[in-house]
């Protein structure tokens, strides 16, 4: 990696009694985009909060670009940020929301309104600028929200859940132009979400967080395709989990339903007779044999949801329900619930989870 150019060492931050976030440890590099991933309550807000400095770490310390910015005041700290609520000032113009953080700054009005202007073109909205807030739709005030934090040219963007209040298909154009600007500007960027198909679709890396701590740091790939924990597993994308035994550590072999798989070099540490979670994407099962598939296992179609490009289906095996996707073909219809069904699946893309 190269020199990063956000550093959060041994970061920890306690409410009283109760802490909320513990030894988080995370290095950005410049103009990377990193999203925190997590359920609600895992403490995503509070390290961004920390960063921004509106909470004090109880431990721990922050650098940017070499400097430790641990004990600034915010102002101090060159940041912009972007927060759920669109918070624009509903009695200034767009143009003055924008223009906000260049007038405190002192900024020559000239100079000033050039900028706004600049950033009405980089969002998209060069004729907005006598508006109000009220009278703009959700996805513009935030695109307004952006574009205030990025006038001033932070040298970190902190954006906390800011398309959440949007509804699904603004949500999915804006997190693209989100994406778009930050790369265009270069400018580092922190994204707090906890919706799991957004932190894939637009991050570098992912810090995937549970309970106060990172899970797992990776690219949407790693995190996705190798994830570290069971929580990280579960929390991203579908799993379907299978139970499994051991039947012969030594060379790998594990019952699944009455079939033999071989899980060589992926057992870690685990004995004969000890009882495994191995878990499958739905993309790496298919309906029927397939070339390449080393595993079957018969079942019954449980479910069928036809979702346009592709049919989930949900098939029982054994006392479990397995997804997988099949993707629509009009001159095949979709398979009925309660047909007798094979599925199968390269052991070699099961996941053992620990
Ligand atoms: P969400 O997605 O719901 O916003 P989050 O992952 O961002 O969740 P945080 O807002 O960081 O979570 O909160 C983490 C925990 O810290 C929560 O249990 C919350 O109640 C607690 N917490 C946050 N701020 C304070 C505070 N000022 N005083 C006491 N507890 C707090």
């Amino acid at each position: 990696m190269a020199e990063p150019f956000l550093s959060i060492q041994h970061v920890r931050k306690s409410f009283g009694a109760t802490t909320v976030v513990q030894d988080f440890n995370l290095d950005v590099e410049p103009g990377e985009f990193v999203s925190f991933l997590g359920p609600s309550g895992c403490g995503k807000t509070t390290v961004l909060r920390m960063v921004a400095g509106f909470e004090e770490p109880s431990a721990g310390k922050i650098v940017v670009a070499g400097k430790d910015i641990t004990r600034l005041k915010p102002n101090q700290r060159n940041v912009g940020m972007v927060f759920q609520a669109y918070a624009l000032f509903p009695n200034l113009t767009v143009a003055q929301n924008i223009g906000f953080g260049l007038k405190v700054a002192g900024m020559p009005k000239a100079d000033a309104d050039r900028r706004v202007a600049e950033m009405l073109d980089i969002i998209k909205l060069p004729q907005m600028g006598d508006r109000y807030p009220y009278q703009l739709s959700g996805g513009q005030q935030q695109r307004i929200a952006l574009a205030r934090a990025i006038a001033p040219k932070p040298k970190l963007l902190l954006l906390d859940e800011p398309l959440s209040a949007l509804d699904a298909k603004v949500r999915v154009s804006l997190r693209e132009e989100i994406r778009s600007i930050q790369k265009k500007l270069g400018i580092t960027t922190i994204f707090v979400t906890h919706d799991q198909e957004e932190a894939l679709s637009i991050s570098d890396r992912i810090a995937v967080m549970y309970g106060g701590r990172a899970e797992q740091v990776g690219t949407p790939f790693e995190i996705y395709n190798r994830p570290a924990t069971k929580f990280v597993a579960n929390f991203v994308g579908t799993l379907n989990v299978l139970e499994g035994k051991v039947t012969d550590a030594a060379s790998g072999k594990v019952q699944v339903n009455a079939q033999e798989v071989s899980l060589k070099g992926k057992l870690n540490g685990s004995k004969s007779g000890d009882t495994l979670s191995l878990a499958l994407r739905p993309e790496a099962i298919s309906l029927a044999r397939q070339p390449g598939h080393d595993t079957s296992l018969s079942g019954e179609i449980a479910e069928v949801h036809f979702l346009g490009s592709v049919i989930r289906v949900r098939v029982g095996i054994g006392g479990n329900t397995v997804s997988l996707d099949t993707f629509n073909n009009s001159a095949t219809p979709p398979p009925a619930v309660g047909e007798k069904a094979d599925i199968s699946f390269s052991s070699g893309d099961m996941l053992v989870l620990h």
